[in-house]
């Protein structure tokens, strides 16, 4: 057993005994082992696709039936896409916890499907639409199914858009202000599968590491977050989450049997 995934064990068990908050930041690194493309990587989206063609306001309003179809590829490669061991360690690891936050930048619901409760979605869904005139939210499996794209409001017969955050849009506001106060109230912030380079996702660890929150970076390399973190595990999410949560659970039965032996003791 690494001596760092034992090390985060630790502060992870302790952060639960004490009945603290613990958050976690999440981006493509975690989602590109349930196969599903990310997009800043070499071999990501965005080394076939200009982003500015399909990502962003003024193509979505100038080239809207393009930028539907596009999006409607991404809706139907998530919809395929099972959450892997990693989401699932994660949503175990909040189980144990008071309180736990999983901060995402993705937009796949993977956590969601995995279990986990609180998830911030810092970019949106891929499965819901939103109407640009009215604000009125669809199910994006209704959207795709309408006759022509872009999809139409049925209230308003306003365009519907995805709703995820396009490129130079704002972050929506409620869910950045949540991000920020669980990452400045928690006792330990795992940096999981991002670089954290996009702000302002990326002062998130920063804003941690202010608090006096304990940075445990999870990423197969080392990012700009490593500057900053407590403590780097290399290694696949899917890998590391696993072994981690594991660590916790046998440290948690370790201390529950302590204070058993020393209950006895005090009995007799
Ligand atoms: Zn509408």
């Amino acid at each position: 057993m690494e001596t760092e995934i034992v090390d985060a064990a630790i502060v992870i068990s302790n952060t639960i005994i004490a009945k603290g908050y613990g958050a976690a930041l999440t981006g493509a690194g975690i989602s590109k082992e349930s196969g599903i493309p990310t997009f800043r990587d070499k071999d990501g989206l965005w080394s076939k696709f200009k982003p500015e063609e399909f990502a962003t306001p003024e193509a979505l309003f100038k080239h809207p039936k393009k930028v539907w179809e596009w999006y409607k590829g991404r809706y139907f490669d998530v919809l395929k896409a099972k959450p892997n061991k990693g989401h699932l360690a994660l949503a175990e690891l909040g189980s144990l916890l008071k309180l736990f936050f999983v901060i995402t930048q993705n937009i796949d619901r993977l956590h969601q499907r995995a279990g986990s409760r609180n998830v911030i979605e810092l970019h949106g869904n891929l499965f819901q639409a939103k109407c640009v005139d009215c604000g009125t939210i669809y199910p994006m499996d209704e959207a795709v199914k309408q006759d022509k794209m872009p999809p139409k409001c049925k209230r308003c017969g306003g365009m519907l858009r995805p709703n995820v955050v396009l490129f130079g849009e704002p972050l929506p506001e409620d869910a950045l202000d949540t991000a920020i106060e669980m990452a400045s109230r928690s006792y330990f912030f795992l940096v999981i599968g991002t670089s954290a380079l996009v702000y302002p996702a990326a002062s998130l660890p920063l804003i941690a590491k202010r608090n006096a929150s304990v940075i445990i970076e999870v990423n197969p390399e080392p990012t700009p977050v490593t500057e900053i973190a407590d403590i780097s595990i290399r290694g696949k999410a899917g890998e590391i989450l696993p072994k981690l949560v594991h660590e916790v659970k046998k440290l948690l039965k370790e201390d529950l049997e302590e204070n058993e032996e020393e209950n006895k003791k005090e009995d007799e």
